[in-house]
């Protein structure tokens, strides 16, 4: 082949990718003549790139790959919007436990299991079950308790010690799957991780302002690209709220009050940062509760998208879908909220197994956006539903490796459904439980296993505003900051140093 041919092959190689992968590509490619160098050079970075190996589990892989220099520019890169991820898993888990080990009222239970089964153990705490939360205590669950609190536990059951009496690594050990868990076994861990922290996901002083985690997960993002998030958080039985003096714990606090204190947050940290777009909030029910629970968790969450209007993105359903109630079980919840002008941003097709029929469920019901579809290429008719409804999916590439759908990312299903048309983000899901907090390791682990170009990439962060709860001008607006920040991106020093020598 003539080497002019070949190029105009390749080039048109690259358009129909590209056009196949969106729907209505409101822009053209890359704009300009460094644009199109930066994409030649970055073939060739990625091509030659070793430090990332998509056939490993992150956990194993992290150091080397957070050093190569493919990272290193997408780490830079403008990612858009985050559209999966869960509260307080978003990381860094780091500093979430050096704010826990200054903190005078905050206990971890290091005695003997009180019940070894981490799915019962939620369930027994679900909104309307008869069991209180104070009757269960797994191995290194952290709780906010007053010294009184804990000394009374201490005599009935002992085992809980202030958590500054454990070093940050002992604390992070319960927090994040071990990478050689075994297969079977990680959804077991992983919901044992989830357990730990399940009172003190909800507690306000870790969303309230300026001094506390959820800013640190904010001001992670930004630095990492992303300047917009859904955050996905499970309605809690009672947000605690601590009294400072260590008197009093308020386990009564409201889910208004934390709405305000999430409002508050996400507002002053806009004010500061400029280029930050937003936050909103996903409710969401575990897929152990009972219908008639999981429908006042519809109705509260329509009370509050009355009252706090652009400040609520949807609803989900989450946990382990091969062992969990289907989301058949929660039908008439669901089709009352949809019906409502709710949005369904559902978890479904999280599976490998060949009987699981959830995803037409959540296509049946009317879903914007699900969470993973794994399994959705193994439904080609599903797959031309999902392209003419425009649902999106939010791929989160490392949550299934690190959970064990898929061993090598070069056989991830989401090459598939890009290659096919469907709309995808990348998220990162519960990354910190996975030992990192930052997307820039699933854009940069599915570029290496999927050969991405530089103008995919782009377009997958670019569109993923669109693929949000924002209204048209939001995105708009959004979509504008992107371009600045595109733009600057391209006049970084580690692209002068990378890709544009
Ligand atoms: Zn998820």
């Amino acid at each position: 082949m003539s080497s002019a041919l070949f190029e105009q092959r390749k080039e048109a190689l690259r358009k129909q990718v590209l056009l196949e992968s969106f729907h209505s590509v409101d822009y053209d490619l890359l704009d300009s003549e460094v644009e199109k160098r930066a994409e030649k050079a970055f073939d060739e970075l990625l091509r030659n790139d070793e430090g990332l190996d998509p056939s490993d589990h992150l956990m194993h892989t992290r150091r080397t790959a957070q050093e190569s220099p493919v990272f290193k520019v997408l780490e830079k890169m403008p990612k858009g919007a985050l559209l999966h991820t869960h509260g307080i898993a978003t990381g860094p888990f780091e500093s979430l436990v050096k704010r826990l080990q200054a903190d005078d009222l905050v206990y971890i239970y290091v005695g003997p299991e009180l019940d070894e089964d981490g799915a019962a153990d939620v369930a027994a705490r679900a909104p309307g079950s008869e069991a209180h939360y104070e009757e269960t205590a797994i191995e290194g669950e952290i709780r906010y308790m007053t010294n009184r609190e804990a000394t009374n536990h201490m005599q009935t059951r002992g085992g809980w010690v202030p958590i500054s009496d454990l070093d940050e690594v002992e604390v992070l050990a319960y927090l994040q799957v071990p990478p050689d868990t075994p297969r079977d076994k990680r959804w077991t861990v992983f919901q044992h991780c989830w357990n730990r922290v399940r009172e003190l996901s909800d507690a306000l002083p870790l969303w309230d302002g300026r001094d506390s985690y959820f800013w640190d997960i904010l001001t992670q993002l930004l630095k990492t690209g992303v300047n917009y998030v859904e955050i996905k958080q499970l309605i809690p039985v009672g947000f605690v709220k601590p009294e400072n003096n260590g008197e009093r714990i308020n386990r009564e606090a409201t889910i208004d009050e934390f709405m305000d204190t999430f409002i508050a947050t996400v507002e002053l940290f806009k004010k500061e940062n400029p280029t930050f777009v937003g936050a909103k909030m996903v409710w969401s029910a575990l897929k152990v509760f009972s219908p008639e629970v999981v429908r006042e968790n519809v109705d509260t969450v329509l009370r509050l998208e009355e009252k706090y209007p652009g400040w609520i993105a949807g609803f989900d359903l989450v946990g382990h879908e091969d062992s969990l109630k289907p989301i058949s079980t929660y039908v008439d919840a669901l089709a009352y909220y949809k019906d409502r002008g709710g949005r369904l941003l559902l978890h479904a097709g999280e599976t490998i197994d060949p009987n699981n029929e959830q995803l037409y469920d959540a296509i049946a019901l009317g879903c914007e956006r699900i969470g993973h579809a794994y399994a959705l290429p193994k439904h080609p008719s599903l797959v031309r539903i999902v392209k003419e409804r425009g649902i999106t999916v939010e791929c989160c590439p490392m949550s299934n490796q690190c959970l064990g759908y898929v061993d090598d990312l070069r056989n991830h299903p989401g090459l598939m459904m890009l290659n096919a048309g469907v709309k995808i983000t990348i998220s990162s899901d519960d990354a910190a439980t996975f030992g990192y907090d930052d997307v820039t390791y699933d854009f940069a682990l599915v570029a290496k296993a999927w050969g991405l170009t530089l103008a995919q990439l782009k377009h997958l962060a670019r569109a993923s505003f669109r693929c949000s709860t924002l209204d048209h001008d939001a995105v708009l607006k959004a979509q504008a900051q992107f371009d600045k920040d595109w733009s600057n991106f391209l006049k970084s020093e580690v692209v002068a140093e990378h890709l544009l020598k």
